[in-house]
């Protein structure tokens, strides 16, 4: 597959910004040529826009090359770089599989880019001949989200390769919540797969959602595209320099995310006794899909004691679920005998 024929042809001729940090990346004496304000204040200089450092740091945690990586300001920016990178608007089109996370069809709102949805089938696993039965030479993208919001389950790895062997577009496997997952995600088969880009997030299990930081994992030569049609700065300085410190932090990150985990399994258990809950599916995530007897009714009684929780039973195969984020020890609690007080 020629990746480079699969990227908008207007794109293919752009000239992009060249910014002054781009056009001179040496060490000098006196920096007047980016029109900042030289007096310090800790912002006064424009960041980086390529984000070595951080990359740098990324790649090590992640064990993957730094040319394979790509930041975005939340892995909500890389989604719709991809959109622009790919589809023609008005011509193309991508490829979701509800019940999943609501950006995929929003950013191809945004970019006039028409949806086909083949559903996941009602256990949650990609109808894999449809997704292939379906494309068309102006299908660019299929998007995959693993562990998938709203329901908390992993993709059959064999239909994700599947789909990577026989899609001719390029792949996307949304891996947010990657880090509370037992099996091992598709980054590495980045190496493989020219046509793979899996997006990553510091929002869930690394705990800075406030920063907006997103990762793409992909080819050097997509990572080469992206770099050209980004906004040239599009990661500030205070996100670079907040998630460089606390990147470091590898022990507190695995204490918080076992943490989670075992809240996660002891909130399913505690809910699994209540007498409105029919149903808990299993998680690799920081969330737990639950079926009640009547999700509106419970939605409303919990927002009326003050918890809100996400109501997602107008999503196909989750009538009457409510999506229950994995809080606090005190807040799962209060959660539970919140619960307990209703009839
Ligand atoms: C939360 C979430 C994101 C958003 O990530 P940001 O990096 O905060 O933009 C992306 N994909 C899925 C499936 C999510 O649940």
């Amino acid at each position: 597959m020629d990746i480079a024929k699969l990227i908008r042809p207007d794109l293919q001729k752009l000239k992009p910004y060249s910014s002054a940090r781009d056009e001179f990346q040496g060490i000098a004496n006196i920096y007047i040529d980016a029109n900042e304000n030289p007096f310090d204040n800790d912002v006064n200089r424009y960041p980086d826009p390529l984000q070595k450092d951080l990359k740098q740091r990324i790649s090590e945690i992640k064990n993957i090359d730094v040319n394979n990586l790509f930041l975005g300001n939340g892995s909500d920016e890389v989604l719709d770089l991809l959109f622009r990178l790919f589809c023609i608007p008005g011509k193309d089109e991508v490829i979701i599989s509800s019940p999943t996370y609501g950006m995929y069809k929003v950013l191809a709102g945004i970019n006039n880019v028409s949806v086909i949805d083949v559903h996941l089938k009602n256990d949650f696993q990609l109808d894999v001949d449809n997704i292939i039965r379906k494309s068309s030479l102006n299908t660019k993208i299929v998007f995959l989200c693993s562990p998938n919001n709203p329901t908390g389950n992993i993709l059959n790895k064999k239909d994700v390769m599947f789909i990577l062997n026989n899609f001719e577009g390029i792949v996307v496997i949304d891996e947010a919540y990657q880090d509370f997952s037992k099996e091992d995600g598709f980054a590495k088969e980045v190496e493989n797969y020219p046509n793979l880009v899996v997006t990553q997030t510091l929002s869930k299990a690394w705990g800075m959602a406030g920063l907006r930081l997103g990762i793409g994992i992909c080819s050097n030569f997509i990572v080469q595209q992206l770099n050209k049609i980004k906004p040239p700065y599009n990661i500030n300085v205070l996100t670079q320099r907040f998630a460089l410190d606390h990147l470091n932090d590898i022990e507190g990150f695995n204490k918080r995310l076992s943490l989670i985990k075992a809240e996660s399994d002891r909130l399913a258990e505690e809910l699994s006794k209540l007498p409105m809950v029919r149903k808990i599916y299993s998680t690799e995530t920081n969330f737990l899909l639950v079926e009640f007897l009547d999700a509106n009714l419970y939605y409303d009684k919990l927002l009326d004691k003050g918890i809100v929780v996400r109501n997602r039973s107008k999503q196909i195969h989750c009538e009457n679920c409510l999506r229950i984020t994995v809080g606090t020890k005190i807040e799962n609690d209060s959660l539970i005998n919140t619960l307990k007080t209703f009839k």
